[in-house]
This record gives C-alpha cells, structure tokens and sequence, in this order.
C-alpha cells in the first residue's frame, strides 16, 4: 500500500541505527509521540568492522536496566577483552582490558536495538522510508518520505553519514583531512586468531590508518582498514585492491589467510571523524552519531558515540518539550555536553593519529612499549 498524506508527532527521528534506536529508547517514557523514519528494513547491514566499545552496556544501563539484562541473553556477539597490536616492523603485543567489548555484526546488533525500540508504545517506526527533504520553521518541522509528510515539534538527525538534515541545515561538508575511507570483507577460516582478541595491524603503507581482523561468529572474521580520505587522494588510492594487496602479499598476514575464503563483497563507506567540531544541533533540531561527525579519529570507533549522543538528544528532546524550548541557544545544552564527553580524547587521539605518519616513531614506540607497561598503558588508553 502506498502510503501518503501527512502524519503529525511530537518528535521525528530520521534513521534507525545506532543513534536513533537509542534516541527512540531514551525518550520511550516521555509520553511524546515519536516517529522515526528509516530508508532500510530490520534486519538490515551496516558496513562497519563490527566492534562495540565496552562502556556501552553501562550508558544503555542510564535508559533502562532490562536492555542490560536483554544484552547478557543476546547471543551473537563474541566478547573481546584484549587487543593485538602490530607495528609496522611486525613486532607486537597484547593490551588486555579490565572491561569486555564485543563484536556483533551490524545485521544482528542493529536489529537488537530496533527490536528494543519498536516495543516501545509512544514510537511508530516507519520503515522503508527514504527521507527526501526537511524543512524547519519557526512553528515546527516537517519531513518528506516518499509522498508522506511528517510533521512534528522536533527533528533529530540520525541518518548517518550522508544525513539529509546535515546537508539541510548546516553548512557542514566533509573535509578529507577530518574524514576516512574504509573497506571491509567477512572471511571464514582465518588461521591463528587468539581467542577474545581483536587484531589492529600499522601496516606501512597504510599509516596513518590501520589494517583490521577482528573475530565475528561462526569461525568468520571481519577484515577491514581504514585510511584518512586525504590521503587516499593523495596516493590515489584504490582501498579494495589494498585490502586485497594485505591479505594475498604480505607473507605475516598471507600466511594466516592461506586457508581463508572471503564470504561476499568488500564493501566501502565513509567515515566522518570527530577531529573537528561541526554544528551539531540549531533551532528545532540535534544531530547525533555520524551525522554530527563523532567517530574517533585514531580508533575509528563510532558506535558507541552514536549510542552516547542519541541518548543526550532523547533526553534533551524531553527537556524541550517540559520548558517550551526549541531555540538554537537551548539545543547549545545538548551540543556541550556531547562535546564534554568526547572533545578531549578526539583531540588527543587527533594528535597521535598524526604522529602515526611516522613509521620510525611507531616502530620506536613500540620497541619502548615492549619494555615498558606504562607506555603499553598510554596505547591502550587510545586505542579503546
Ligand atoms: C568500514 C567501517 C568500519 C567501522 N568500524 C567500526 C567499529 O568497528 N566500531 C565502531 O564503533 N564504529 C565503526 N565504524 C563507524 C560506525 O559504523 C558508525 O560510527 C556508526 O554506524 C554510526 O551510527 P549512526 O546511528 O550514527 O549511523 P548509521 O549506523 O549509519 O545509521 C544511520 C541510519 O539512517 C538510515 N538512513 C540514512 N539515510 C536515510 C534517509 N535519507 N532516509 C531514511 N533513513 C536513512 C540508514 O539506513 C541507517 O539505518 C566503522 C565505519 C566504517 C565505514
């Protein structure tokens, strides 16, 4: 059935990843109506190396602590606690965390989310629904899908990377020194994957990006890496055929690979990184997740930012609805505190992803961290 004409809601959530699930799960007990739209249908994939930073169990906890309890029963991930580290002259070593992460594929850990917020009463999904346009005045918002009208108090944009809302009502564009290419494939039979371990290898060519294995479900592994856009211009760089280039001719990584098929495509998609503050919120609207820009820029992680930031909007989305308050200067709140829980370690992780340019310096440290459990202590705070 087509569907048209207009719908009226309190708030309008555009996309449902990460972000917007958790945006739809922090304002379930609001008693506003909310919407959120999404182009995709669940399950649904993401390209993405799969891994969920450790501390996002305990920011779903501040929603609700059933989700904590749902996570313990969700089966398909695989807990790592320790992270492989391997320098460009090969030498390597372990960090091993006190906390334990996991990796999911995005089809299921995705779905996990939706399935949490779909239950919710106050919120209508409407899947299968490609946002066209938004346009914000003064009285309220209105979003196109297809031939329906959405029409609401608020919107929160959590359409990702290419988000619609951004390129609408910002003056954000993507920047290649703040912005990565990255590709990814799933292979079975990967030899020599220690167990609750994900791999990051400095691979020379790449720096300052890295190259990834990291361990998924059924014996599959999600190999990927990550190169700062400006660079891959600058060396015109072809990220799938490099990915192809690690895996078949370097002899320490071909060696483990001997045995591996590689199960679908390398799919590519872009990261928009958190080393610059960009507009993330005005009158009537919040960004949250990669539509405002907050993947780490050493890490690559940004899951866990999206889960942060859709939880500071749904929560900040209520505060506007009780004061009355839709106005630039009080969606600024929302903006500080994402700002105050992430700006630092970007910062800093911004720095060292520019000294990673440096293949001695890399190799220097790491021969130090060999030695020293303080400066492995240093690497392992940014790298996690
Ligand atoms: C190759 C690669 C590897 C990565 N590895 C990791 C990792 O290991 N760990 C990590 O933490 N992060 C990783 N990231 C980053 C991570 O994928 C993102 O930061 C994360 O997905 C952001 O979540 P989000 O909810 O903001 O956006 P998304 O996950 O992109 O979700 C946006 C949603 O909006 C929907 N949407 C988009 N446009 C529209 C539209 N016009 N209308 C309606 N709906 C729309 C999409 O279908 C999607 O469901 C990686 C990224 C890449 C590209």
């Amino acid at each position: 059935m087509v569907d048209t004409g207009t719908k009226a809601f309190d708030v309008i959530i555009c996309g449902a990843g990460p972000a917007g699930s958790t945006c739809a799960l922090a304002l379930a007990d609001s008693g506003l109506r909310v919407a959120v739209l999404e182009k995709s249908s669940f399950p649904r994939d993401k390209t993405c190396g799969d891994a969920v930073a450790a501390y996002v169990p305990k920011v779903l906890a501040t929603i609700d602590s059933a989700l904590v309890r749902s996570l313990e029963d969700f089966t398909e991930k695989v807990n790592v606690n320790t992270c492989r580290l391997v320098a460009p002259n090969q030498k390597a070593f372990d960090l091993h965390f006190s906390q334990t992460g996991f990796i999911s594929r995005r089809m299921d850990w995705d779905n996990f989310l939706f399935e949490k917020a779909v239950a919710k009463s106050n919120t209508t999904f409407f899947l299968n629904h490609t946002i066209s346009d938004v346009t914000i005045t003064s009285d309220g918002v209105t979003v196109m899908a297809g031939n329906t009208e959405f029409k609401g108090k608020m919107v929160i944009g959590c359409d990702g990377a290419h988000s619609v809302l951004n390129r609408k009502v910002t003056g954000t564009r993507p920047d290649p020194a703040h912005h990565c290419g990255a590709v990814r494939a799933y292979y079975s039979n990967v030899s020599g994957i220690p167990d609750n371990t994900f791999e990051i290898h400095l691979v020379k060519d790449l720096l300052p990006g890295y190259f990834w294995i990291f361990p998924v479900k059924n014996n599959l592994a999600n190999v990927g890496l990550g190169v700062l856009s400006s660079v891959v211009s600058k060396r015109r760089m072809d990220l799938r055929a490099s990915l192809q280039r690690v895996v078949e001719e370097i002899p320490y990584v071909s060696d483990r690979f001997k045995n591996a098929e590689r199960i679908g495509k390398i799919e590519g998609f872009g990261l928009p990184l958190g080393s610059r503050k960009v507009p993330m919120s005005g009158d009537r609207f919040m960004l949250c997740g990669d539509a405002a820009s907050l993947i780490d820029p050493l890490s690559g992680e940004g899951i866990g930012q999206a889960i942060v930031s859709g939880r500071y909007a749904g929560w900040h989305a209520k505060k506007c609805f009780e004061e009355n308050n839709f106005s630039a200067s009080h969606m600024k709140q929302y903006d500080a505190q994402v700002y105050q829980k992430f700006w630092s370690r970007h910062r800093k992780n911004h720095i060292i992803q520019r000294l990673m340019n440096s293949e001695w310096l890399l190799n220097g440290v790491f021969n130090a961290a060999l030695k020293s459990s303080m400066i492995r202590n240093v690497v392992s705070k940014s790298f996690t």
